[in-house]
């Protein structure tokens, strides 16, 4: 039996194990004190991700408490992912890539339409998979909000325009996740293949969620 390099680190039974296929959706509880790690499979593939508490889901990620908190835009090992309660849903224990967004909010078909022409409105977008994977839970339009880009790279220029370059990910690379209480994480695995957020080409992800012994 070979040793799977995708789990090194994680501790505690392995109770998830899957992969996203490109442009999917993607829904999953995760308990307070489990771990979850995004594997970006073959590098530069944008993960939008968005967090609910499960106890009660008017409790979600607030990039506004988030970035405050910190006082810096990026998110990276240590940042803790903030509620609109101000309370930590989760908390990046561990990041192979340097840094994540979370202002370069969702795409959508009406931003597509307006960046990149209206010859792309009928593309899939990461407001379609949030919005399929929520509506299975009772939830709609009103519930996504500003969202993290896990392995996305939007760098502020000096003048303050936002870039969506280039990403600083590679193949293999991961995030870990800790869940400071009962979550819900919903992610979209960006179709977008209008800018280089994907380096054009949507690819698959993996999803590894770890009881963790040191919880
Ligand atoms: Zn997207």
């Amino acid at each position: 039996m070979t040793s799977d390099p995708a789990l090194s680190g994680l501790t505690g039974s392995i109770i998830h194990d899957e992969i996203v296929p490109a442009r999917a959706p993607w829904l999953h509880h995760v308990a307070a004190g489990e771990v979850l790690r995004i594997v970006d499979l073959e590098g530069n593939q944008a993960v939008d991700f968005l967090i609910y508490a499960a106890a009660d889901d008017a409790e979600r990620y607030s990039a506004q408490d988030t970035v405050a908190a910190q006082g810096n835009l990026f998110l990276r090992t240590g940042t803790m992912l903030l509620s609109n309660e101000g309370r930590a849903l989760m908390t990046i224990v561990d990041s192979a890539v340097e840094y994540h967004d979370t202002i370069g909010g969702a795409c959508s078909c009406e931003s597509n339409t307006l960046r990149y022409g209206h010859h792309t409105k009928s593309q899939h977008a990461c407001v379609d998979n949030f919005l399929e994977a929520n509506l299975t839970e009772g939830r709609g339009k009103r519930d996504i909000v500003s969202n993290i880009n896990f392995f996305m790279n939007v760098p502020v220029e000096e003048d303050g325009t936002l870039g969506i370059v280039d990403g600083i990910s590679a193949p293999g690379l991961t995030v870990d996740l800790r869940a400071e209480m009962d979550v819900i994480v919903v992610v979209s695995n960006c179709p977008q293949i209008n800018n280089p957020c994907n380096g054009f080409n949507p690819t698959p992800v993996r999803m590894i969620v770890a009881q963790n012994a040191n919880a």
